[in-house]
């Protein structure tokens, strides 16, 4: 006799702050028969797999958490990495997520079948679960990119990511930090304190503003929890201050200006050294990639026994590192702070829609990943994605983007209940949609910039980042009404959609 087949109403598939905010939404929406499914041992995402020293958060905690349980108790400004994760442990443990949680499970395909209207997850351990909807939370920060050098076998010591720290590598001697994004920024005042010396392999350098960290006493602490309204309004000017000051800079907007004289008075006064200064300084418009919010890395850099290397990286030794002009330094230890692989949405994962239409062939067909607000692609029926193309926030908190994605998809999986059956984004409103962010993306310093940010292709093609404020995204998708941009899907619909 064959086992009955047991199916979810919806999986969830990653469990940082895009799976816990999907996961409460279905919660608080009284529906019990979802999965979180989790490859690592614990939730928490990039702050479970980022443990390296000085690891901390760049947008003010208040407002980088949860908004169904906001981190009212934060001691600082901007918490480290393992003050966020236990938050984020606290939040799934407070609002009932543990028990649809599944760690250790690696989600590898997804196939619709057309006659059943169900996804079946295939796992990397063969298991097979059946589910009407799927939200993959996998994040856009997840897969490390390491650049391939020659020589990078034969070099004798540790080497890792900043993603995958070795906490049993000897950090006394001598490192070598490739690569000056956020995370480099973070952890080279840290390695600076302990190492006998640092070595810094600069691509380009990032414009940086100073990081202004505060600490909240007992007082200020209880006022955020007790006193009504007093940590949402809070939380409200932090958002609408990034909005305002913040995202304008992404395109040459009346903010730019200020902020390039604040980054250059930064430099100045924090790097007395000129020769440092002039590598450090951009030759890009602010804005165009990542700006730094940091005031520990400038001193940092302006120590002794710190160098920084602007020449490129020949080839590794097994004794250190040989940049092109011929120069050998010598490592005991390498750190690739170089970043993730973000634009490979869902790579590895196999996923098959209606008709077997394969999300990648779309994609490569469409000539890079798209989605209808970084959620929803035609022909893939009860298929969603939080943080999926276009929707990551260069200027403001990334949880907001994710909440506002997961309510919209909360009104999508209302509208398949309503219709009974799955429902699909539209073409054509795919199309309008498009049309729309790539009229947006023109105006951005990153469509004709010239420096290379992670949420750029190679071929300069912007796969990542929003080209908005998060208040433009919230407003969007809050008058977008998906009984007008998605369809009913028939049983057996391989080609033609229904109308309802
Ligand atoms: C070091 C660092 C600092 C950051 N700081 C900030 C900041 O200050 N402000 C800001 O707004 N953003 C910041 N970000 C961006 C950050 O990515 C987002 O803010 C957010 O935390 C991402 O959440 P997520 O749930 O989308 O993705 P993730 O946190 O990456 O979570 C995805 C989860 O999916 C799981 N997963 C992946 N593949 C599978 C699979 N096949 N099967 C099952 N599970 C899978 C992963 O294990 C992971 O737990 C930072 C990122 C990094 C790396």
């Amino acid at each position: 006799m064959t086992e009955p087949m047991t199916k979810h109403s919806v999986v969830v598939v990653g469990a940082g702050f895009g799976g816990l905010t999907m996961a409460a939404e279905l919660k608080q929406a009284g529906v019990e028969n979802f999965l979180v499914l989790e490859e690592g041992p614990e939730v928490g995402g990039v702050w479970r797999e980022n443990t390296y020293p000085g690891c901390s958060c760049d947008v003010p905690a208040h407002l980088y958490s949860f908004a169904f349980d906001p981190y009212r108790d934060a001691h600082v400004r901007y918490p480290g990495q393992q003050a966020i994760l236990t938050y984020m442990r606290e939040v799934a443990d407070r609002n009932g997520l543990r028990s649809h949680l599944r760690c250790n499970v690696s989600v590898v395909s997804a196939d619709y079948s057309d006659t059943d209207r169900t996804w079946a997850l295939s796992t990397a351990t063969g298991e097979i679960i059946y589910t009407d909807a799927v939200v993959w939370a996998l994040g856009q920060l997840h897969r490390p990119a390491i650049p391939r050098v020659r020589g990078t076998q034969t070099f004798g010591g540790p080497a890792f990511h900043s993603a995958r720290w070795d906490h049993t590598a000897d950090l006394s001697g001598q490192i070598a930090v490739v690569g000056t994004g956020s995370s480099s920024a973070q952890m080279i005042p840290e390695l600076a304190r302990v190492a006998a010396g640092v070595t810094v392999y600069q691509r380009s350098p990032s414009w940086v503003l100073p990081k202004p960290g505060a600490s909240f006493g007992p007082l200020s602490r209880r006022a955020l929890t007790h006193v009504p309204g007093l940590h949402d309004l809070y939380r409200a000017g932090l958002y609408h201050a990034a909005d305002l000051v913040l995202a304008p800079i992404m395109r040459a907007g009346w903010s730019a200006g200020p902020a390039e004289l604040v980054a250059r008075a930064h430099l100045r006064w924090q790097v007395r050294d000129r020769e440092l200064r002039a590598k450090l300084t951009p030759n890009y418009r602010i804005g165009e990639k990542r700006i730094l919010l940091d005031s520990g890395y400038y001193p940092a850099l302006s120590q002794p026994h710190v160098e920084l290397v602007t020449d490129r990286i020949d080839r590794l030794g097994p004794d250190g590192i040989r940049t092109v002009d011929g120069t050998e330094r010598r490592a005991d230890v390498i750190v690739w702070a170089t970043g993730f692989r973000a634009p490979e949405f869902l790579a590895g994962m196999r996923i098959r829609g209606r008709g077997g239409v394969d999300l990648h062939d779309r994609w490569r067909r469409d000539g890079r990943p798209t989605a209808f607000y970084g959620l929803a692609v035609p022909s893939f029926p009860n298929l969603y994605m939080i943080a999926g193309p276009h929707s990551f926030t260069p200027s403001n908190s990334n949880p907001s983007v994710k909440q506002h994605q997961a309510r919209y998809i909360m009104r999508c999986l209302a509208l398949s209940a309503d219709w009974g059956a799955p429902v699909e984004v539209i073409e054509r409103a795919m199309a309008s949609y498009i049309d729309r962010l790539d009229r947006a993306l023109a105006r951005t310093v990153w469509c004709d910039g010239a420096a290379r940010t992670w949420w750029k292709r190679a071929d300069g093609t912007i796969t990542n980042a929003w080209p908005g404020t998060v208040s433009e995204f919230e407003q969007a998708i809050a008058d977008s009404d998906p009984a007008e941009s998605f369809v009913r899907v028939a049983a057996n619909a391989r080609a033609l959609v229904e109308r309802r």
